[in-house]
């Protein structure tokens, strides 16, 4: 099989052929259909997640066919349509695991593309329990990025506390915010989407917002105020600043969910306190979540916006992802 790996930290992306791997008990083989370039494989290219063991190949946003069941795998079978995202697995037996806190697992936390190889291939191999089942109104282009994007903006706003009706803010319209915007609306909440400038205000609108901030212009706080405040606010930013910037729009009771990875976040003390607000992390999520994000998705319609590559050019689309020339998703197909 053709795979794109990274040959050591810091190593270009390599073009190889590899043996089709084989299935270890509890595990299964997919042919991979398609993989979506994520910001966190350069933790991969970068050599910036400790522990990696090289050649490594990256891609945790992964959908497939069942092609090969190893021993003792009871529910999945040969031509299922099936997707991998960012959590490949966990021990099951752990106190955090027993608690159903899967994400906090400290014996067996699998992170696929990272642990084990990825979906920058024509064949993987993943245990069974980090598999999601593909609704057929799902193309593998559009599924692949609602696997770690999607999961991740979805799964955060449905455990944020809003309740229909409520405001609720998406800070950033890129990979993450422009489907954060899209389940915002669908979930019934009034979403307001924050970003810099003008040019994202008919696409946020497109999509539902019923209103925009451009954070350059106005004062994004201010502006959410004039709502009564946002009872959650998403920031899928890499920016710290612009999350400390949009503190002081929470409604009392509000809460920041933080889903993109930026520096130190400056807080006012005050703020938490006279109004009850929180700041909050939120992990992408586990296969069962990835499998509801692909069916809220496909039902609700949903859909991510691509840029499709073939993956034999995986460093020219992994470029285009991380120099934010791409302003959506970037997805590698393995059909052409
Ligand atoms: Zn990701
Ligand atoms: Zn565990």
């Amino acid at each position: 099989m053709r795979a794109v790996q990274v040959p050591d930290t810091k190593g270009p992306f390599e073009l190889v052929e590899r043996e089709i791997p084989e299935p270890q008990a509890g595990w299964i083989r997919i042919k991979v259909q398609a993989c979506g370039i994520c910001h966190s494989d350069s933790l991969v290219k970068d050599g910036t997640w400790p522990g990696i063991q090289y050649p490594r190949v990256p891609g945790h946003e992964i959908i497939g066919v069942v092609d090969l069941v190893g021993e003792g795998v009871k529910p999945w079978k040969n031509g299922q349509r099936v997707g991998v995202g960012w959590h490949g697995g966990n021990c099951g037996y752990c106190d955090h695991c027993r608690r159903g806190d899967f994400f906090a697992c400290n014996v067996a936390l699998l992170t696929t593309g990272i642990s084990f190889d990825g979906g920058y291939a024509e064949y993987m191999v993943a245990p069974a329990e980090a598999l999601a089942r593909v609704p057929n109104e799902l193309s593998a282009v559009d599924g692949a990025p609602l696997m770690c994007a999607g999961v991740t903006t979805f799964n955060a706003l449905r455990n944020s506390g809003a309740q229909p009706g409520d405001v609720v803010a998406v800070l950033g319209i890129g990979g993450l915010g422009h489907l954060g915007v899209q389940f915002g609306v669908k979930m019934g909440f009034k979403t307001v989407a924050i970003a810099r400038g003008k040019d994202k205000e008919p696409l946020a609108k497109k999509l539902g917002a019923i209103h925009y901030i451009d954070s350059r212009e106005k004062n994004p706080a201010a502006e959410l105020n004039k709502f009564g405040g946002a009872k959650v606010i998403i920031a899928t930013v890499t920016n710290a600043d612009a999350m400390t910037a949009v503190l002081g729009g929470l409604a009392a009771n509000g809460v920041l969910m933080v889903i993109g990875a930026a520096g130190p976040l400056s807080v006012d003390p005050i703020l938490l306190i006279s109004g009850q607000r929180s700041v909050k992390g939120w992990y992408s999520g586990t296969s069962i979540d990835s499998q509801d994000t692909l069916s809220f998705s496909a039902s609700s319609g949903v859909h991510s916006m691509n840029e499709v590559f073939p993956l034999e050019r995986a460093a020219e689309a992994y470029e285009r992802m991380m120099s934010g020339k791409a302003r959506f998703r970037v997805v590698l197909s393995m059909e052409g």
